[in-house]
């Protein structure tokens, strides 16, 4: 660790910048690797240089002076006897003119281009010639404005110095893990901070060296360290016992069901019902395509608990997500519940004290069987008398802090509740066996029966006209039609502008139709009053701005039309794709398209469009979702504030990915010392984060 400076010394703007980046420890500088190298170990001769090649040279400045045209510019004349080159500067300080002066011998690195007055470099980085040449390649790290290179330069390399890098894998790991004993932590830092110049260019370039087989196997090492780590933490815990009790609630509510339960939902019933009766809390992840019937599975699981004499939560990310979610499900166990006088309890942000209140008493009291609603459920003030199971829907748009939150919550008496979370963006394979390899997984991997798919259509805006005679052809069918326009947040007032006019525009177009508007800025009352038309079929089509509120259940709407749909991620696209084809009727989705300025549609635009129209496959969608953004942005809020993996890709690194998995356990159970300084080398501080 470095010297701790006395409290009152303020730190510099680079040291700032240092902890900013995360490079507070020795390890931390010695594991911050360079994105490139420069080759500074060799002088090339002009007369033997090529244009375009970026290269070193050194001679004597010969020529000094500050030219006005085109604009104002230091233009240095070098000559190292074989030829002469203009170096220009188009920023430049008075301290650098005066180091370039007539007769100082330089050197200068940059790259070569012909001209009307010869070979020139632009910008070159240039230093005094007295100093050596260096025998390896010099790093060059990612950085920011406030920490110029050459003093990163001198931390990391001063880090490397310090930091402890004796090995953490215990004897044979590098071996199983299919690395080259040759290259331990130290010698392929050391190695990748400052290469020889005979290494190959390919091979860093491209991570195949052993220097970085080594540091990728080691990454992906800790993380599945630090998620087993979590995992068994959490195995530690104590959660009630819930076992299924024949001929209890939940086979009363299975009873009550308009239909039978596909073989998809049985199974995960049985997988949940399974963790329910252990007295380790679960933590799963029920994932399964819209309207692939993940509610039911809910409910089951909740009457399970309750059947227990437990109390159950249930949470959406927003009230009309709340509402529309568990709409079904209240339905089918009130009456169930009323006969053992036990209630459900709403709570949410926007509700009366006087509403909100008698509720608090029922959750408290332990008579709330049920407790439904928004994050409004684990504040402050709701205390459970007993509470053993939490269902999250949506899970993937809580925060961390939330759901952190959430954990600390929901203890009672020294138990932790059971976990069910559950999510219509599946999570690829990769992404399931490392960012959350903490979490148990059911999939429901089968539609309902009678489902007809849905016929996705990318259409030009230009051919509007076309999409609403398609409309009025559905409706004349008597079925209902949902309208998206986007909302962005940046051109809010702008958007809503849109989807007024779009309003106002398919109102006269259809005159004999209902015609309803839904968009954020509505009061809640009015949003109610239009979901209500349209879910009891007298509105036959929905103009709506926001996304999320459309997490409807009409089986009688048969066509979506997605106005601007290249401004819609692919995910968002699909689920919205989800609220139609949920009857037997078959349905369509439009997705409508308008090029930018430049009659052009962006790549990741088209290739969105294009994977919503080649398949309807949940699991194909998120694969190509996480190949178009990358996994930072689809963890989103998982892992904001968590480090990502830096140098091993998931795809291409699978390898050593299912090698570190194998490894993971027996480390942890044999060398946990080691485990833990191997942790706490590549994560820091930073992995609570990862438990979230
Ligand atoms: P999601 O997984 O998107 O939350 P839902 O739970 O909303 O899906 O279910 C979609 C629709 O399918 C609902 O109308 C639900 O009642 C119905 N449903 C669920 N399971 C079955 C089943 N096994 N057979 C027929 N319909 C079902
Ligand atoms: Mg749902």
């Amino acid at each position: 660790m470095p010297a701790a400076a006395p409290a009152q010394a303020p730190l510099s703007a680079p040291q700032k910048a240092l902890v900013k980046l995360g490079l507070a420890r020795d390890i931390d500088l010695a594991l911050h690797l360079p994105l490139r190298w420069e080759d500074e170990t060799r002088i090339t001769r002009l007369a033997d240089a090529r244009e375009g090649e970026v290269v070193q040279v050194e001679g004597v400045v010969t020529d000094n002076q500050v030219a006005f045209r085109p604009r104002r510019q230091l233009v240095v004349t070098l000559d190292d006897g074989s030829d002469t080159c203009q170096l220009r500067f188009l920023h430049f300080y008075p301290s650098q003119q005066k180091a370039l002066a007539v007769g100082t011998r330089i050197r200068a690195r940059g790259e070569l281009r012909g001209g009307m007055f010869g070979l020139q470099m632009v910008h070159p980085a240039t230093r005094p010639a007295s100093a050596e040449l260096p025998d390896t390649l010099t790093p060059v790290y990612s950085t920011v404005a406030a920490l110029p290179q050459a003093y990163l330069r001198k931390a990391v390399q001063s880090g490397l110095v310090r930091a402890d890098l004796g090995d953490t894998l215990p004897p044979g790991a590098a071996q199983a893990m299919g690395l080259d004993s040759r290259w331990g932590l130290r010698e392929s830092l050391r190695f990748l901070h400052h290469p020889p110049p005979e290494a190959s260019a390919a091979a860093l370039e491209d991570r195949s060296h052993p220097a970085w087989q080594r540091l990728k196997a080691e990454e992906l090492l800790a993380q599945q360290l630090s998620q087993l780590a979590s995992k068994r933490e959490r195995d530690a815990l104590r959660a009630p016992r819930l076992p299924t009790r024949a001929g209890g609630l939940q086979e009363q509510l299975l009873a009550a069901l308009p239909f039978a339960l596909t073989g998809a939902q049985h199974r995960v019933v049985q997988e949940i019902a399974r963790d329910l009766d252990r007295e380790v809390p679960m933590h799963r992840l029920l994932q399964g395509d819209v309207g692939s019937g993940k509610t039911v599975v809910a409910a089951l699981a909740a009457a399970i608990a309750i059947e227990a004499g437990w109390q159950c939560a249930l949470m959406a990310p927003t009230e009309i997500l709340a509402e529309q979610h568990f709409r079904k499900l209240i339905g089918w166990l009130e009456p169930l519940l009323a006969g053992r006088a036990r209630s459900v309890a709403w709570l949410t942000g926007s509700q009366k004290k006087k509403d909100r209140a008698p509720m608090l008493e029922q959750v408290a009291s332990g008579h709330a069987a049920l407790v439904v609603g928004t994050h409004a459920v684990i504040q402050e003030q709701v205390q459970f008398q007993r509470l053993a199971l939490a269902i999250i829907d949506e899970q993937h748009r809580f925060g961390v802090a939330q759901r952190l939150a959430l954990r600390s919550k929901m203890q009672v008496a020294g138990q932790e509740p059971h976990l069910l979370m559950m999510s219509a963006t599946p999570i690829p394979r990769t992404l399931a066996m490392s960012y959350y390899a903490d979490l148990d997984v059911s999939t429901i991997d089968e539609l309902p029966p009678g489902r007809t798919p849905i016929v996705t259509k990318v259409i030009a805006a230009s051919r509007r006209e076309q999409v609403i005679d398609r409309i009025r052809l559905q409706l004349a069918e008597g079925r209902q039609v949902y309208w998206v326009c986007p909302l962005i947040e940046e051109s809010e007032a702008l958007d809503l502008a849109d989807a007024t006019a779009t309003h106002q525009q398919l109102s006269e177009a259809l005159p004999d139709a209902l015609v309803g508007l839904l968009h954020s800025r509505m009061p809640p009352a009015e949003k109610k009053a239009v979901m209500a038309l349209f879910t009891g079929g007298q509105m036959g089509v929905l103009v709506s701005t926001t996304v999320i509120e459309v997490g409807v259940d009409v089986p009688n709407a048969s066509l979506m039309v997605i106005e601007h749909a290249e401004r819609f991620g692919l995910s968002q696209l699909h689920q919205l794709r989800g609220r139609v084809g949920r009857g037997a009727a078959a349905s369509t989705c439009v997705l409508l398209y308008a090029p930018n300025e430049n009659g052009r549609l962006g790549d990741t635009a088209r290739e969105r469009l294009k994977a919503m129209a080649e398949t309807a496959d949940g699991f194909e969608i998120a694969r190509r979702d996480l190949a178009i953004r990358g996994p930072g942005e689809f963890l989103g809020a998982r892992q904001s504030g968590a480090p990502l993996l830096r140098f091993a890709d998931l795809e291409a690194d699978r390898d050593l990915l299912e090698a570190a998995r194998e490894l993971a356990p027996r480390m942890l159970d044999r060398h946990p010392e080691l485990a833990e300084r191997h942790v706490q080398r590549w994560l820091g501080g930073k992995w609570e984060y990862l438990k979230a």
